[in-house]
């Protein structure tokens, strides 16, 4: 059920963690869109009515050009401003381009009922329509809500709250870029309030990453007609402890991939079996180097966890030291 207004304290203070994105990003002369803006420029440009709002500043880059390292920085950073008694909830100003591995690592570490809230920008900060400013307050408003308390980590964007598990960015240029696979936005926010119609069932909150997380390699192999095992083979080469398997349709490969999935369970090599699809569950269901034989081979179903969401989950249990197998994954696919 829902918090009563009495969980929160009497007045609401929201931290915003700055680390870049279009929603900090103005042109430069040439034309590119850089990140620049600092936390206290992005929040000079909306207002927040009853809430205080405090700014920090992490990173400034493109979400295109964050590593496993400054994903941990943004989980470090989420946690010690949740730790603050004082603080109700933490906004996370992010690149649109990544939101969604972000969101999903904040998710799966969140311990705590404070709500913590990404969002960014789908036209850039000098742009005379930028939706940032809007995003922003929204972000905010999310954030102090009490409605949120207890749903994890959220993506708030275009008046829409989605859960952070699930969610993919869908659309490159559209100023709802946001998508939940297989559902839908878990509330709206508005002129109105915050609303939140549906609560995620979230697992246990996992170990935060440590430093092992930084160089803990997972590739992701897409298959295609005509692939071939050289590209599984040279991620295995270049250190990858897991390859995340794209697979067409229901997670289907070939006969080059089978063999080499077999040999890389057997040398220890994580092979998670997700889908090229846009939307729908990994379904092992054909033989012939289908998804059936596959998973015979050893390979992992990532089920219906978006793609570079199975990449990120591999890679923060493995830099745990997790044993990862059907049992580790069920509870997060
Ligand atoms: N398109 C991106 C954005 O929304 C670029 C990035 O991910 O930083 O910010």
């Amino acid at each position: 059920m829902a918090g009563s207004k009495t969980d929160a304290p009497p007045r609401a203070r929201v931290v915003v963690i700055a680390t870049g994105g279009t929603i900090a990003s103005s042109s430069e002369p040439g034309g590119a869109a850089v990140a620049r803006r600092t936390a206290a420029q992005l929040l000079g440009s909306a207002g927040y009515g009853d809430v205080e709002v405090e700014g920090r500043d992490l990173l400034n880059l493109g979400s295109y050009l964050l590593g496993h390292h400054e994903l941990r920085l943004i989980a470090d950073a989420v946690a010690e401003e949740v730790a603050r008694d004082e603080v109700t909830g933490v906004v996370v100003s992010h690149g649109t381009d990544t939101m969604e591995e972000t969101a999903f690592l904040l998710d799966l570490v969140h311990d705590s009922d404070k709500p913590v809230v990404l969002t960014g920008a789908q036209r850039a900060a000098d742009q005379p329509d930028s939706d940032g400013p809007r995003n922003l307050r929204e972000a905010v408003a999310v954030a102090a809500s009490p409605e949120a308390r207890g749903c994890g980590a959220l993506i708030s964007f275009a008046g829409r709250i989605f859960a952070a598990r699930g969610t993919r960015k869908h659309h490159t240029v559209a100023a709802e870029p946001f998508r939940t696979l297989d559902g839908g936005p878990i509330g709206r926010v508005g002129p109105a309030g915050v609303r939140i119609t549906a609560r995620p069932v979230r697992p246990a909150p996992l170990e935060r990453p440590g430093p092992r997380f930084d160089d803990t390699r997972v590739d992701v192999v897409a298959l295609h007609p005509g692939a071939d095992a050289a590209l599984a083979r040279a991620a295995v080469q270049a250190g990858a402890r897991a390859v995340v398997l794209a697979g067409t349709g229901v997670g289907n490969a070939n006969h080059a991939l089978l063999e080499w999935v077999s040999e890389a369970v057997a040398a220890g090599t994580v092979v998670g079996l997700s889908t090229r699809v846009a939307e729908g569950p990994v379904v092992p269901t054909y033989g012939n180097g289908g998804g059936v034989d596959l998973v015979r081979a050893g390979a992992l179903s990532m089920g219906g966890l978006p793609l570079y969401q199975a990449r990120l989950l591999l890679a923060l249990l493995l830099s745990e030291g997790v044993p990862v197998d059907r049992a580790t994954l069920a509870p997060h696919v």
